[in-house]
């Protein structure tokens, strides 16, 4: 068993590291405030290679392991959560199409993933359901030699973009099965973006697909396999989940120390009284263990092993532990904590989501508890 991180991983967290610094950090707090990215961040971060780290070579991507992948994660976590997702749930689906494609797709739908000027998303929530598939109504019915859908997805991140989606729908069979939707075209429209708490971004929308065609080889992977491919799809993302939080609880424990040395009581910095060790020390910790969690899941992925109960447990372990750290942020900034104009106040709301997204704690709780009592 190995610890370190090998040349290459370092190399490639400084590059991220590098971006981050110049291209997020100086605008980090203005996205927050606007909700808006600007509309190159995607073909930028394409240009070096950011936006589909795991896709081969041989279709445009530069072909790094998952223990890279998720190191970039952590550090454009740690300066914007929002910026992450451009390239965080777009990265899992064009690693889905590599994994799951025919050759024909691949090289249809991945150079420009990986160049950032399609952006993939993953099409499963609905209205009535995000935590149960079979509760699934959107249909992707045989037609014509092709696909008709139609159905509504609810909380789809990047849907309003142009690119292949990673549709989870019901087939004639009344099963799941896995489709590559091209969004925009005819029938396919998207809702303004949801308001949310935190992750401003502009991201998230609602779509309406009604008697959208799809094409005869839509199909992605096996038929009626859907609920298979679901899960594999989201214990990538729940292990690049966890590692943006990571960064993000990274950054909460570096204002927080940096406070903490800044801000006096009774004559000193508060850094020096024990109530306050403690926090730091608690938050220290579980950065700490929350990292490590994430670069073994991450490294069982590339060992090839199965990682659905893994990741389950790593981003259940992850959500509540970096939650943790970030209301511990808050309390060591007292009532400036409370203020937008610290930057704990948005690391705070931003690192909450993680226990929603990719299916919330409960779910991950049945996952590990399912699996553990086989
Ligand atoms: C910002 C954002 C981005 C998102 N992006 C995407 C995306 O790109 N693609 C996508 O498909 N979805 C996306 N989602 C949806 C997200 O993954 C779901 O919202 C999430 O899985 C929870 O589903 P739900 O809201 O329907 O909760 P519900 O299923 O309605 O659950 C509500 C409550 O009931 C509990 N509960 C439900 N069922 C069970 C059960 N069987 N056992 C125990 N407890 C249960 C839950 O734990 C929760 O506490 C996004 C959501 C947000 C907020």
């Amino acid at each position: 068993m190995d610890f370190k991180l090998s040349e290459q991983n370092k190399m490639i967290q400084t590059m991220a590291r590098d971006f981050a610094d110049k291209e997020i950090e100086p605008i980090a707090e203005e996205i927050d405030l606007t909700s808006k990215i600007p509309a190159d961040m995607a073909t930028k971060m394409g240009s070096l290679g950011l936006m589909a780290p795991t896709v081969p070579e041989a279709y445009g991507g530069p072909g790094l392991s998952f223990l890279d992948y998720i190191l970039i994660v952590e550090q454009l976590g740690y300066s914007n959560i929002a910026v992450e997702t451009l390239m965080g749930i777009h990265s899992c689906m064009a690693e889905m199409i590599d994994i799951l494609g025919t050759e024909e797709q691949k090289k249809k739908y991945l150079p420009k993933c990986c160049t950032g000027e399609h952006l993939t998303s993953i099409m499963f929530t609905e209205p009535e359901t995000g935590s149960d598939a079979k509760v699934i109504t959107t249909s992707a019915v045989e037609s014509d030699g092709g696909f008709v859908v139609n159905g509504t997805k609810r909380f789809i991140t990047l849907a309003q973009f142009d690119g292949p989606g990673v549709l989870f729908a019901k087939d004639d069979s009344g099963r799941i099965s896995t489709f590559i939707l091209e969004k925009n075209g005819a029938g396919y429209s998207t809702e303004k973006p949801w308001k949310l708490m935190g992750v401003h971004g502009g991201l998230t929308v609602d779509v309406n697909m009604e008697d959208v065609k799809m094409a005869a080889d839509s199909r992605l992977g096996e038929k009626a396999q859907g609920y298979r491919d679901l899960l594999l799809a989201i214990s990538l993302s729940k292990t690049r989940l966890s590692s943006r939080n990571v960064g993000a609880a990274q950054a909460a424990l570096d204002v927080s120390v940096q406070y903490s040395k800044d801000r006096q009581a009774k004559g000193q910095p508060i850094s020096k009284l024990a109530s306050i060790q403690w926090l730091i020390a608690e938050m220290a910790t579980r950065v700490e263990a929350a990292r490590l969690m994430c670069y073994w899941t991450a490294c069982l992925k590339d060992d090839g092993v199965d990682i659905i109960k893994q990741s389950a447990m790593c981003k259940l372990y992850v959500a509540k532990a970096t939650d943790e750290v970030a209301d511990m942020g808050i309390q060591v900034h007292g009532a400036y904590g409370y203020c937008q104009d610290y930057k704990i106040e948005r690391l705070f709301r931003d690192i909450r989501l993680l226990r929603i997204l990719e299916g919330t704690d409960e779910i991950q709780r049945a996952i590990v508890g399912g699996y553990t009592l086989l």
